[in-house]
C-alpha cells in the first residue's frame, strides 16, 4: 500500500493537479463581484444560460468580473434544463416506479397494490415542477451572485461588443471586454422527415406526449433514443428501436456492456433492428409507415407501423445568427465552433464553450468547459482531461462508463487486465433484488493504473464517480481494492472488480 500512496502523491504532479493548485491565486485576487450596470463596459459577456453558460457566468462573478448573460428564451438553464437532462430525468425515475408497482416486481416483493394506473396529465405535471424549480434556481443564483441577465437573441456585432434584440424588438448594446458563445445545440432533423412534435417527434416531443402511444419506432439507439423509449415503453408502448450501427448505446460504450445492455432491454420487450436504416415515413390516418432497409443489403426491405416516430439521431451545434460570418469565425464540418486550449476562437477575446464547440455533448462537461474558461480569462490556468469526462444512461438498470474501452485499448495497442464483478454476486444489490449486470474495470497490465471503468448495474451513475476521482487521482487497481467500502453497498462491486485485476481473483465470487 506505502508504494500505492506514495504513487499517488506522485500522480498528483500531472497538469490537472498542478493547475489545481495554482487556480487558487486568480480567484483569491479578486474575490468581489462587481455588477453591471447598463452603459459600463462589461468584463464578460455570456451569450446562452444552458449549463455551460450559467455555470461560466457565475464562476465569472464570483472571480470578480462584472458579467452579463444573454439568453434568447424565456426560461434559464437552456436544453439540460428544460428539454433535455432534467426532464427526461424525471419521465424516467417516475416511470421506473410505475413499472415496478404495474409489473410482478412489487409483487415479488410482498407489496400488493390494487388498480395501479396512469394518470400522465399528473405524470407530466410532476417533470415540469421539476424543470421549474431548477430553471427558477437559476435565476435566483444569478442574483446572487451579481450576473446581470438580459432576455433577447445575443448577437456578436463587434469584437467587443454584443447586441440583445428583445422580444419587443428594441436592442440593447453591451461593451465587453470578453464574450464566451455558450450557444449549445438543437436536435439534427432526418432528411424527408418532417417533425411535427406531436405524432413525429424529437426528444423535445417525446418528452410532453399527450397518450402512451400504442406502438412506438424509435430512430437511433443511442443514448437519447434509448432514454425515452425506456420511459414510453415501460408505460405501456410496444416500443422498436432501428439502428444503422450494429451496437447500442452510442459512441464509447464498451463492446461487452453495450451487448449485455441490448439483452437486458429486450427482455424490457424492447425490440431491436440494429444494422438497418430509415429510408422514408409516411402518415396514413392515425398510422405511421416507416420504410427501413438492411444497411449491408439494401434489397431487404422492410416497413414498420407505429402510431408514433422519435426521430433521435444526434443533436448538431447551435450557432445561427450570432454574427460569427462578419468576424470571420469559421465553423468546422460539423458546424462546430474551433477553439484552441484555452476555449479561444480566432480572436482571442471571444470564446466558445459546450455543445457548440468539439468533444461529448453532455451537461457536465459544459460546466467544467464554462469553469476553466473563466478561470483561464481571470489569468489562471486551463486544463480539461476529456478521458475523465464519465458517461451515464440513465435506463434501469444504469449504464456507465469512464475512459477507455477495450476496443479503444485494443487499438491503441495497450496491454491491459481486465476484472469483472457480477451484480449478482454483490450483497446490496441481492438485497434489493436488483442483480443485472457488472462492473468492469481495465488496468494496465504493466503499471496497474486504472484506464477504464464500465458500469451496467444499479445506481451506476452513482458509482461511476469514485471511478472518475480515481483516474483523476491516476490511481492504480491496487490503490481502490485497498479502499475500505461501506456494506452492504453497490460500491463493494467497484471495489472488488479493483480486486480481481489487481490480484488475479475477486474474494466474494
Ligand atoms: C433529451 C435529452 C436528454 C439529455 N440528457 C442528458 C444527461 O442526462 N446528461 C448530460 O450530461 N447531458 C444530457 N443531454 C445533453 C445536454 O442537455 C447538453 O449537453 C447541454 O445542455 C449542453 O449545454 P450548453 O450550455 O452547451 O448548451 P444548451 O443547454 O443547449 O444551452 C444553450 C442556451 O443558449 C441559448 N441561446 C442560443 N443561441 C442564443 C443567442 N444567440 N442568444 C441568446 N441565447 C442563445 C439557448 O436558448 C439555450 O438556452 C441531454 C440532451 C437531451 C436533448
Amino acid at each position: 500500500m506505502q508504494s500505492k500512496v506514495l504513487g499517488r502523491v506522485c500522480s498528483t504532479l500531472k497538469p490537472t493537479c498542478m493547475q489545481h493548485c495554482q487556480r487558487v491565486t486568480p480567484s483569491l485576487s479578486a474575490l468581489q463581484s462587481r455588477l453591471y450596470s447598463s452603459g459600463q463596459e462589461a468584463d464578460v459577456v455570456v451569450i446562452g444560460s444552458g449549463p455551460g453558460g450559467y455555470v461560466a457566468a457565475i464562476k465569472a462573478a464570483q472571480l470578480g468580473m462584472n458579467t452579463v448573460c444573454i439568453e434568447k428564451e424565456a426560461t434559464l438553464g437552456g436544453t439540460c434544463l428544460n428539454v433535455g437532462c432534467i426532464p427526461s430525468k424525471a419521465l424516467l425515475n417516475n416511470s421506473h416506479y410505475y413499472h415496478m408497482a404495474h409489473s410482478e416486481d412489487f409483487k415479488n416483493r410482498g407489496i400488493e397494490v390494487a388498480q395501479v394506473s396512469l394518470n400522465l396529465e399528473k405524470f407530466m405535471g410532476a417533470k415540469l415542477a421539476a424543470v421549474k424549480a431548477l430553471t427558477g434556481g437559476i435565476v435566483h443564483l444569478f442574483k446572487q451572485n451579481k450576473v446581470t441577465l438580459i432576455k433577447g437573441h445575443g448577437k456578436i456585432t463587434g469584437a467587443n461588443e454584443v447586441t440583445a434584440l428583445k422580444e419587443d424588438g428594441s436592442s440593447e448594446v453591451v461593451k465587453t471586454k470578453n464574450i464566451v458563445i455558450a450557444t449549445g445545440s438543437e436536435v439534427t432533423p432526418f432528411p424527408g422527415i418532417e417533425i411535427d412534435e406531436k405524432t413525429v417527434v424529437s426528444s423535445t416531443g417525446a418528452l410532453s406526449l399527450s397518450a402512451v402511444p400504442k406502438k412506438l419506432v424509435v430512430i437511433g439507439a443511442g443514448v437519447i433514443g434509448l432514454e425515452l423509449g425506456s420511459v414510453w415503453g415501460r408505460l405501456g408502448a410496444e416500443v422498436t428501436a432501428v439502428e444503422f450501427l450494429n451496437s447500442i448505446g452510442g459512441i464509447g460504450i464498451d463492446g461487452e456492456v453495450s451487448k449485455t445492455f441490448q439483452r437486458t432491454l429486450g427482455k424490457q420487450g424492447i425490440k431491436f433492428k440494429l444494422g438497418h436504416k430509415v429510408t422514408g415515413a409516411q402518415q396514413e390516418g392515425a398510422n405511421i409507415r416507416v420504410s427501413i432497409e438492411n444497411a449491408k443489403d439494401p434489397s431487404k426491405k422492410e416497413e414498420l407501423d407505429c402510431d408514433v416516430l422519435l426521430v433521435c439521431v444526434g443533436r448538431r451545434p447551435y450557432t445561427i445568427n450570432l454574427g460569427l460570418e462578419e468576424l470571420g469565425i469559421e465553423r468546422d464540418e460539423k458546424g462546430r465552433i474551433p477553439v484552441n486550449s484555452r476555449f479561444q476562437t480566432v480572436i482571442p477575446n471571444i470564446y466558445a464553450i459546450g455543445d457548440c464547440i468539439h468533444g461529448p455533448m453532455l451537461a457536465h462537461k459544459a460546466e467544467d468547459e464554462g469553469i476553466v474558461c473563466m478561470e483561464g480569462i481571470g489569468g489562471g490556468p486551463v486544463h480539461i482531461d476529456y478521458n475523465c469526462v464519465p458517461s451515464v444512461i440513465y435506463t434501469h438498470p444504469e449504464v456507465a462508463w469512464v475512459g477507455r474501452s477495450e476496443e479503444d485499448l485494443k487499438t491503441d495497442g495497450v496491454e491491459y487486465k481486465v476484472g469483472k464483478f457480477p451484480f449478482a454476486a454483490n450483497s446490496r444489490a441481492k438485497t434489493n433484488n436488483d442483480t443485472d449486470g457488472f462492473v468492469k474495470v481495465l488496468g494496465d497490465k504493466v503499471t496497474d493504473r486504472l484506464l477504464g471503468v464500465h458500469i451496467i448495474g444499479p445506481s451506476a451513475g452513482e458509482l461511476i464517480a469514485e471511478a472518475v476521482l480515481a483516474m483523476e487521482y491516476g490511481a492504480s487497481c491496487e490503490d481502490i481494492a485497498r479502499t475500505c467500502h461501506a456494506h452492504p453497498t453497490c460500491s463493494e462491486a467497484f471495489r472488488e472488480a479493483n480486486v480481481a485485476a489487481a490480484f488475479g481473483k475477486p474474494i466474494n465470487f
